[in-house]
């Protein structure tokens, strides 16, 4: 068994297209004016694992409680992966991860196995309001 102390934090990744960039950013406002949660910079281009535009939220402890019973209901339809952090990086995007609306595809061989064995070290850690972000 693995143990939930094993997690620093969480993202949530909300993936769009040109159809529903409009959407995703308007979702993104509401979240940050709602949650303590770190708000991503939009990626407009695929990045790292991730084939789609996307961006990211942290969100670290009992604000997860909080912030994903309002995203299930809130998602506007569009694709999002919640995953943990924890130091095996590729298991959090793969079988670790939670899916609301559609999947899309994650290039998990962009994803180290474990990030002490690569020398990574720990996540970066989540800046909780960061509106100066936005
Ligand atoms: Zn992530």
């Amino acid at each position: 068994m693995r143990s939930v102390s094993e997690i620093f934090h969480y993202h949530v990744h909300v993936y769009y297209d040109l159809a529903s960039r409009e959407r995703a950013l308007i979702l993104r406002e509401q979240i940050n004016e709602r949650f303590q949660v770190e708000i991503g910079r939009l990626f407009d281009q695929p990045v790292g694992p991730h084939t789609w535009a996307q961006y990211e939220i942290g969100v670290f402890g009992d604000e997860l409680a909080r912030f994903l019973p309002w995203l299930m209901l809130n998602h506007q339809g569009l694709s999002i992966m919640l995953h943990p952090n924890t130091d095996l990086e590729r298991e959090d995007h793969a079988s670790s991860a939670m899916w609301l609306g559609q999947p899309v595809p994650i290039l998990l061989d962009r994803l180290d196995a474990s990030l002490m064995a690569a020398g990574h070290g720990e996540p970066r850690a989540v800046t909780i309001n960061s509106q100066a972000r936005i």
